[in-house]
């Protein structure tokens, strides 16, 4: 049972037989009441813990779209000892696609590995009601006792010798020490919450001010069709020009239906019509009768809170404001603050000045709200302008890719993004893009020396293109070059050829035409490209690569690939002048030398 407390310090600290109420049995509110019971087992406390919570997860839910984003796996583990069971996971999600007016781009992480199964940085789609429940029965076998009723209302009581605070609900009526608002921005709470607390006089809590509106509906498919069409990855659409509403759009696979949402501060079911009749999105969709479709609708909080804690109370998750504006993240705000709130209680107690270490433990979750305002005022602003130039950036460059890898999945706070990439050579670099349009940017091409001439190679060119390659490279060639350059030339004598000028070889190419291998369908390969220093600027890479990319059409191949260093700048720059663009394909590392020290 609870017990009334005197209004000493002691009071209002949590002890034996203490009651904590929890109105809310969402993340926030699950969190905080798992945090709570671990935490005092370990004090060797006896504290009650009841959550009300109005939804039954079996038949309801609250509207999400059910991705679960690092570091959630990792708080899970670490501050709850909490596993996500696999079959709660419908799908890991490998990475996004971010699209701007014409261009788009697939970004898939730092060193292009965005989930690490089971090592905190994976991203997984789930079933939202099935993950609430999962928290909560976590919560009930700790020995929370969950309440299904809706709180109705909440008495701060304090006199002569009370202080406590009276909860009613549609059923059962509890006393407690201090209360929790987890329940999110159910709008009759909120307006209870800022009408109690303000009573005693002072300025009690306020919502936040600002909100996100959100639309999302479901479109039933196979997975055989979520496979082909979307694979593991999210499509992240930025105010699309032709919904100027929307201010972000998204495609999650779910596994046995696909999931559609809109976000904006104005936005209504009409934006998700016109969103879903979007060319780019319908081909990212099966067919679907468009009137027929469930509308389902939401809100993100923009703006934070005010004062959301005082004597005896405070609040959690979405109710706090907390959020990162545009990519909220919002479970993993919510589970953060209900743990760091249940830290808070049990550490220093309840009263206004204990709550005080709750603002201070969740500095970080608040600190990059300006830093979000300034990106989404930014992207207001000028997205529609400037998104396609940085996305043509990121395509070849490391830091403007991860900076936007960062900002769409939530990888980072805004802070460090913008200090890690508003770098003068980047900000050139879409600034140019800007000027002169994404696509004319390409290099000059280099007129082609007379006396120049390509033809095939043969085996007894061997030893004069491994001498090139040593002046190239600066290094001795390994001995296996030799027989490997036999092996192409054998294999596919049409495409590994030399450029020679007054019979002397000046560069050479190999390459192959090959498919099946990662599923690819049958393409051209650039294995390796050299040209002598001396003759730089000469046109010889581009009349090796004309005379090489004309075999391959004769081949029927549509494609050509090749691989360099995603950090070797110049040499990206180098062929992207020639016309090659960022590829579908991620290169996925096994490390033995890692493997074997750990
Ligand atoms: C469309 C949409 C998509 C989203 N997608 C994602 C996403 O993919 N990933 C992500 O991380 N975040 C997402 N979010 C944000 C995320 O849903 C929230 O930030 C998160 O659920 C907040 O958790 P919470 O515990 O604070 O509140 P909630 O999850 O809202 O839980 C509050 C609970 O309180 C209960 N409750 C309310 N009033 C009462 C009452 N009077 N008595 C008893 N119980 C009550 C409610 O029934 C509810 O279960 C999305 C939000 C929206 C709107």
């Amino acid at each position: 049972m609870s017990v009334a407390v005197s209004r000493t310090d002691d009071g209002c600290r949590l002890h034996d037989g203490s009651t904590v109420v929890i109105i809310g049995g969402g993340p926030g509110g699950a969190a905080c009441a798992i945090k709570l019971l671990q935490q005092a087992d370990a004090l060797s406390l006896r504290l009650r813990v009841v959550i009300f919570e109005g939804k039954d997860f079996g038949v309801h839910a609250n509207q999400c779209v059910g991705v679960l984003s690092p570091p959630i796996e990792e708080v899970l583990a670490r501050e709850l000892d909490l596993h996500l069971p696999p079959a709660l996971i419908k799908r890991q999600i490998f990475g996004y696609r971010l699209h701007g007016v014409r261009e788009n781009v697939l970004l898939t992480g730092h060193g292009a590995h965005a989930g690490e199964l089971e090592h905190g940085r994976a991203t997984y789609a789930v079933e939202r009601a099935h993950f609430d429940r999962f928290l909560l029965d976590q919560a009930r076998e700790l020995g929370a006792e969950v309440v299904e009723a809706r709180v109705t209302g909440i008495e701060f009581v304090r006199a002569a010798d009370l202080d406590e605070v009276r909860v009613y609900s549609e059923s059962l009526y509890e006393k407690a020490d201090v209360v929790v608002g987890a329940f999110g921005l159910d709008e009759a709470m909120l307006s209870v919450f800022e009408d109690v607390t303000a009573r005693s006089g002072g300025r009690g809590f306020e919502r936040p001010s600002k909100w996100l509106k959100s639309y999302l509906t479901t479109i039933e498919t196979s997975a055989r069709f979520q496979t082909e069409k979307l694979g593991h990855i999210v499509h992240a659409f930025l105010l699309p020009t032709s919904c100027p509403r929307i201010e972000f759009g998204a495609i999650t696979p779910k596994g046995d239906h696909i999931l559609v949402n809109i976000a904006g501060e104005h936005v209504t079911s009409r934006d998700l019509d016109q969103f879903l009749q979007l060319a780019e999105v319908q081909a990212l969709l099966p067919g679907f009768d468009a009137g027929a479709i469930n509308y389902y609708e939401g809100r993100f909080p923009s703006s934070p809170a005010r004062r959301p804690f005082g004597h005896r109370y405070l609040l959690v998750g979405d109710a706090t404001g907390w959020l990162r504006p545009f990519k909220g993240k919002g479970i993993n705000t919510a589970i953060i603050t209900g743990i760091r709130a249940a830290e808070v209680m049990l550490e220093h107690g309840v009263s206004e000045r204990a709550l005080q270490n709750y603002r201070r433990a969740c500095t970080d979750m608040r600190g990059d709200y300006h830093y979000g305002v300034l990106v989404r005022r930014l992207m207001l602003v000028g997205a529609r302008h400037f998104l396609d130039p940085m996305i043509d950036v990121g395509k070849v460059d490391p830091l403007m890719y991860d900076a936007l890898f960062d900002a769409v999945s939530g990888h980072d706070t805004y802070r460090n993004i913008i200090k890690r990439s508003l770098k003068p050579r980047l900000v050139r670099k879409v600034a140019a893009r800007l000027i002169r349009g994404v696509k004319r940017h390409r290099a000059h091409r280099a007129k082609r020396m007379p006396d120049l001439n390509v033809r095939r190679m043969t085996v007894r060119d061997i030893d004069q293109v491994l001498r090139l390659d040593e002046k190239i490279t600066g290094k001795p060639h390994a001995a296996y070059y030799e027989s490997k350059a036999a092996a192409y030339i054998s294999r596919a004598p049409d495409y590994c050829l030399v450029a020679e000028h007054r019979a002397i070889i000046v560069g050479f190419v190999l390459g192959d035409v090959r498919g099946w291998e990662f599923a690819s369908e049958l393409s051209g390969w650039l294995e390796i490209i050299g040209v002598d220093p001396d003759y730089h600027g000469q046109g010889v890479s581009r009349a090796l690569m004309d005379e090489l990319f004309e075999k391959f059409r004769r081949a029927g191949v549509a494609v050509v690939n090749t691989m360099v260093n995603w950090n070797d700048g110049d040499l990206i720059d180098y062929f992207r002048a020639n016309g090659f663009d960022r590829g579908e394909y991620v290169n996925l590392v096994k490390r033995f030398d890692e493997e074997e020290q750990g």
